[in-house]
């Protein structure tokens, strides 16, 4: 039986220790403060964007929402964001993704001053992290990391294997695994022989945005694996991109989604958002 790696629990005890450095902040008259800017109404943007205030709430955080309708203009969200840039009391700046098509996400992205860009998408932070300075890590790989040292998986010396190469997940997570020591290899859509290769993996990390699509097939025996996917399957219940019933019987350990990957995103955003505030 593979040993189930609990991110809900892990995720619940990182807030648990922010909770209470905020605390001590709070003590010292300090006080954080995330910006949240959301455009338009997608539902799914909207839950997401609830579970970042109430994650919030719960550090003792205070969160500042920012709500555009969807035909915004660019220069007026562009405007905001310098504001918030410029406003003393915020300590980190978020826009949720995706933006409607009139405007140019890698424009807002860039307008976040980096000192604040607790996503850790702002070019300077991707460059620092890539040339091993400090600076914001994008939130779900930097939780992956945190899975796998607090489930006591050793990183150092393992053969790591991505699959998916996005700026959000993918790279940064190879860059992240690199950092610790690992071998690493990236693979996606035009990758030849890809099983040869995520066979090789110690730890596999799955982010591939294709639900169940990593059956046993793909999977070393003993190997780690981390699904970063989320879906909801023909049933409407959530699944991976791992064909979880498959591959849990050849592993060493495995995420579940849900509960896995998920949680660690938004405790990774408020550790990001803390870091900003000391
Ligand atoms: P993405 O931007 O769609 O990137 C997917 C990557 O997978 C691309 O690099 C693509 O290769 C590669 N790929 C696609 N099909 C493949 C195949 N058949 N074989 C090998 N590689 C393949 O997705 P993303 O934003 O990185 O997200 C990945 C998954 O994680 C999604 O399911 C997303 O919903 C989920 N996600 C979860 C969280 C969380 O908090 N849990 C956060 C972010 C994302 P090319 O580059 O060649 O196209």
């Amino acid at each position: 039986m593979a040993y189930i790696i609990d991110g809900k629990k892990i995720s619940k005890e990182i807030k648990d220790e922010l909770k209470e450095k905020v605390a001590v902040f709070k003590a010292q008259g300090k006080a954080a403060c995330l910006a949240v800017i959301q455009v338009g109404e997608d539902p799914a943007s909207s839950v997401y964007v609830n579970n970042k205030k109430k994650a919030c709430e719960y550090i003792g955080i205070d969160s500042l929402s920012v709500q555009f309708p969807p035909n915004v203009t660019e220069a007026e969200l562009l405007g905001k964001i310098e504001e918030l840039n410029r406003d003393e009391k915020v300590n980190g700046i978020l826009v949720q993704l995706p933006l409607p098509k009139h405007i140019d996400e890698d424009k807002v992205i860039k307008t976040i001053m980096p000192e604040k860009d607790v996503d850790g998408f702002h070019p300077q932070s991707v460059g620092a992290l890539s040339i091993g300075q400090k600076g914001f890590v994008s939130c779900t790989p930097a939780g992956v990391i945190e899975l796998l040292e607090r489930s006591g998986i050793e990183i150092e010396g393992k053969e790591c294997v991505v699959m998916g190469r996005s700026n959000i997940v993918g790279k940064p997570m190879a860059m992240l695994l690199l950092r610790e020591n690992g071998t690493v290899t990236i693979t996606h859509s035009k990758t030849a022989n890809i099983k040869e290769i995520t066979k090789r993996a110690d730890i596999l990390v799955v982010a591939v945005g294709k639900p169940k699509m990593v059956d046993s097939s793909y999977v070393k025996e003993g190997a780690v694996v981390i699904d970063v996917g989320i879906h909801r399957d023909q049933n409407n219940k959530l699944c991976g991109d791992v064909d979880y019933a498959d591959v849990e019987p050849h592993v060493q350990a495995i995420t579940p989604v849900p509960g896995g990957v998920g949680p660690m995103t938004i405790a990774m955003l408020m550790k990001n958002c803390v870091s900003s505030m000391e």
